[in-house]
């Protein structure tokens, strides 16, 4: 497609507010955080995406880690072509589900059963359900500042009053649906009893920044479950297939009893899929008595990407990156001290972050203390250089096979710029 006098982002937005609430279609892309309009993007290719106004943009959002080769990778690209061409779904198996469950069998230790779904939000929404009817309990333990999707009973998004009073996070939510979730702060072991079912957490938390666990945070909650006998459920649907091969639980060697996917393991496409101990995944449909169904799950398209994907991420692949984002890091916390604004930039692994603050946060209380004002300027900075940040000052950057040191030295540049610009006010 190419751009037209009258195709600018104004007048898309304006014609998208008319149809879609907020022009959006998830609000993390609103531009309500830092101010001004959405750019529109035409197409994408590699590190780059072009808005559709013809403006080039390098791109650290990457479909907020769902691409990590790159946009409109070839290898996907075909696969998902050949698959399209062979029909788009069918309501029936498929070789390609087994392949790919067999894959994650295959990297991921834990992980003995694999159920594919349509999204990380039901991933998480039915490990719960499975960790609830597997163990006759009631409670879920979540921590502040997570996001496991957008479910009911686990979008209390916690640090604020609402959350401890048990009031919903969102309108729309019952005080009943919230009623047995429990919200505890991150890099603490809570106190479980024998109520809970199960402990979910983002083994590195990148929906509130980027936080990484604490030493011993991880191990202490297998402990604190295999006291009472609750499970223990890795919403990986971030760092699964994106921090190492097989994911945080590889990083901390902490075996989960379920974890949740998403993102990376659709390449791009609609996925989600949560998988665990055979003993636990066995109480689904149709083997056991917890139901969980989708029409699309296990999509021909879907799991053809993520196939193409998997197959190209290598130890050697995660080494390169991890060193490549460790020395981009290393480069943006230079210029922020430079600039005088202090600014941290965290990484976990192949993760990096912009902590718009002089202190690393460890929890969502800390996290939330920052400059949002400051990263709102900042954000436009780079945007006005050519650098696409998400629009929010708590998500995290990702970069993936296509991030040259090149194109990332032109990050920091934008960076040296950009906060000189937010330090001279
Ligand atoms: C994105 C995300 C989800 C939700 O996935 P969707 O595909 O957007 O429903 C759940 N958990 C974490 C950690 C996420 O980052």
């Amino acid at each position: 497609m190419t751009a037209t006098g009258d195709r600018t982002n104004q007048s898309l937005f304006d014609r998208a507010c008319e149809v879609i609430p907020g022009g959006v279609n998830s609000p993390v892309r609103a531009f309500g955080a830092v101010g001004g309009t959405p750019y529109f993007v035409d197409r994408a290719e590699g590190a780059h995406v072009w808005d559709v106004e013809n403006t080039r943009y390098i791109d650290m959002v990457q479909s907020y880690g769902a691409v990590i080769l790159g946009h409109g990778h070839p290898v996907v690209v075909d696969a998902v072509s050949t698959a399209a061409a062979d029909g788009t779904s069918y309501g029936a198996p498929t070789e390609r589900e087994v392949l790919l469950a067999e894959e994650v069998c295959a990297r991921v230790p834990s992980v003995e059963r694999l159920r594919m779904v349509s999204s990380g939000t039901e991933a998480t929404m039915s490990a719960m359900r499975v960790a609830r009817g597997f163990t006759g309990r009631r409670k879920v333990v979540k921590f502040a500042g997570n996001y496991h999707g957008h479910s009911d009973a686990l979008l209390v998004s916690g640090g604020t009053a609402m959350a401890t009073l048990g009031i919903p996070g969102s309108a729309g939510v019952t005080e009943h649906a919230v009623a047995d979730t429990v919200v505890a702060p991150y890099n603490v072991v809570p106190e479980l009893d024998e109520d809970v079912a199960c402990v979910m957490v983002e083994p590195v938390a990148a929906n509130m920044g980027l936080i990484g666990p604490a030493p011993g945070f991880l191990e202490g909650l297998r402990d604190a479950c295999d006291e009472v006998g609750a499970l223990l459920v890795f919403d990986e649907v971030i760092t699964g297939f994106r921090v190492g091969r097989s994911g945080a639980e590889g990083l901390f060697g902490v075996r989960p009893d379920l974890t949740c996917f998403g993102k990376v393991i659709g390449g791009g496409l609609p996925v989600g899929a949560y998988g665990g101990r055979a003993e636990v995944m066995d109480t689904v449909a149709p083997v056991g008595p917890v139901y969980q169904a989708g029409t699309l799950s296990g999509n021909p398209l879907a799991t053809a990407a993520g196939l193409a994907t998997l197959a190209m991420l290598t130890d050697d692949f995660y080494s390169q990156l991890a060193g490549r984002v460790a020395c981009f890091a290393a480069g943006m916390n230079e210029a922020f001290e430079r600039s005088g604004l202090g600014w941290q930039v965290p990484t976990v692994a192949t993760l990096s972050g912009i902590f718009p603050g002089v202190e690393l946060p460890v929890d969502y209380a800390a996290a939330t203390a920052c400059d949002e004002q400051g990263y709102a300027r900042f954000f436009h900075g780079m945007l006005r250089r050519g650098v696409a940040l998400a629009p929010g000052a708590y998500e995290v950057m990702f970069c993936g096979l296509a991030h040259t040191d090149a194109l990332l030295d032109r990050v920091i540049e934008a960076t040296a710029e950009s906060a000189a610009e937010v330090v001279s006010g």
